[in-house]
């Protein structure tokens, strides 16, 4: 291969970005948003983005553009005006210091009990970089691993970024890993995630996953990492110096009787149209590793069921399993992105009808919430009531999947916590659950637990 066969990651922040060609198309007003809400939400971009994705003659109603550049409308007016005031015109940082710390803490930063829950330990001691929420499923958040190749306006996981969450790390967790898990023998699956742990050179990633190839760990089945490089840098799998090296290593894995499972985070089709990001696709399954398609929903960006549509249907074609179309999280500038649970649903089901049954694997719209991932099946009349049809895909109390539940028909709820259930009664059925905690996940702890080194 030539040097230009090897294209190096190029990354922009707000520090950065006046230097990239791409700025001097923005409007003034436009580049001032991204100078004053990037205060607020993290920004970084890189070359592939700015240069392949973005289709600079439609923005900024481009969604790769709305994806990843802040835009005014991300904070209410009130917000912006005095945000603005204090980085532009007083240029008073200490203020405007304050002022970012009240919003973010206003953007509900750790949704669903991401940190303050599902904690394990060993011998006692919490575990650093590490979540157990699912009895079958453990996360691990390598500190390594902590950023990404571009971020995300709507990213729940954004305090992370911002410095929230103390995600540092050191290579002793590696060992706390294998030691939790070698006493886990109902773990099946290992997440590892971020972030996006496909940041990382081969040889750290080979540094946590070597380890779960050990006899003793014949129970973890599948090992599972999740990524938006394959649509932000898909030259990870292609074209970096290191890329050949990481396919070994999912075939290793594979080698090894396990399935590595790439889940891979896509928002619309254009992602998958270059072909660099098809090539990575195939690149990825050609190891014997499988690829999962997930996403979440998002107004302004993907509120369209043929991008959806197209979507699966490239990726079933290449290889990939269409999986999740989630809800937007309850998490950061949600009034922006959010839809209503009925458009969600209708945009489901919309997109669901156009493809053939080999994309119609994927699930949705769900929604990761406190008790579990639930599902939308569709909207119902029953008994003269029109409901939602609700199930837990994953929940904290196992017994509580699969099993239907029906929550009052509102068109403008936008997440679970607003439904109420349906049929005149007062709870939902896992409230009246005693068990209200997981019966086989230790929640031991309901503080955060910094990954301190
Ligand atoms: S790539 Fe994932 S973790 Fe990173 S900003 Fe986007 S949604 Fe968040």
């Amino acid at each position: 291969m030539t040097a230009d066969a090897h294209p190096k990651f190029k990354p922009y922040t707000r520090q950065t970005i006046r230097q990239a060609p791409q700025w001097a198309l923005l409007t003034p007003e436009q580049q001032e948003a991204v100078q004053v809400i990037s205060h607020v939400l993290p920004f970084r971009t890189n070359q592939y983005v700015l240069e392949q994705l973005i289709d600079w003659n439609n923005i900024p109603d481009d969604p790769i553009y709305r994806l990843v550049f802040p835009h005014r409308d991300m904070l209410p007016a009130h917000e912006y005006w005095q945000l603005r005031d204090l980085v532009l015109v007083k240029q008073d940082e200490a203020g405007a210091q304050q002022l970012v710390r009240q919003i973010r803490q206003r953007m509900n930063p750790h949704p669903a009990g991401q940190i303050t829950h599902n904690v394990p330990r060993v011998n006692d001691a919490p575990l650093r970089g590490l979540q157990h929420k699912y009895k079958e499923t453990v996360l691990f958040f390598p500190s390594a691993g902590q950023t990404c190749h571009a971020y995300c306006t709507f990213c729940f996981r954004w305090p992370q970024f911002v410095g929230m969450d103390d995600m540092k790390f050191d290579a002793r967790e590696t060992t706390q890993l294998v030691e939790y898990l070698k006493t886990h023998k109902d773990v099946t699956d290992v997440l590892i995630t971020g972030g996006d742990p496909m940041i990382m050179n081969t040889r750290s990633m080979e540094e946590i996953i070597a380890p779960l190839l050990a006899p003793e760990l014949a129970h973890i089945q599948n090992i599972r990492i999740g990524t938006k490089s394959v649509s932000y840098w898909p030259q990870r799998y292609v074209s970096d110096r290191d890329a050949d090296d990481l396919l070994r290593l999912f075939e290793r894995v594979v080698a090894s009787g396990r399935n590595m499972a790439i889940m891979g985070h896509y928002n619309h089709a254009v992602e998958l149209r270059q072909e660099v990001a098809q090539q990575a696709v195939k690149r990825i399954v050609g190891t014997g590793a499988t690829l999962r398609m997930q996403g979440p929903l998002i107004r302004h960006i993907n509120e369209d069921p043929a991008s959806w549509a197209e979507l699966w249907r490239t990726g079933v074609r290449l290889g990939a399993i269409p999986y999740y179309m989630f809800v937007e999280r309850d998490t950061g500038p949600r009034e922006y992105f959010q839809l209503p649970l009925a458009r969600a649903h209708e945009v489901f089901q919309q997109a669901y009808q156009m493809v053939s049954g080999l994309a119609r694997t994927v699930r949705g719209p769900s929604m990761s919430a406190f008790p579990g991932k639930v599902v939308i099946d569709g909207v119902a009349q029953i008994g003269g009531e029109k409901v939602f049809a609700l199930q837990f895909l994953q929940a904290r109390n196992a017994d509580w999947v699969r099993k239907p539940f029906y929550a009052k028909y509102d068109p403008t709820a936008t997440w679970f916590d607003q439904l109420r259930p349906a049929f005149g009664r007062e709870k939902f059925f896992f409230e009246e659950s005693e068990q209200a905690a997981p019966a086989t996940v230790p929640v031991l702890s309901r503080r955060v637990i910094p990954l301190v080194a």
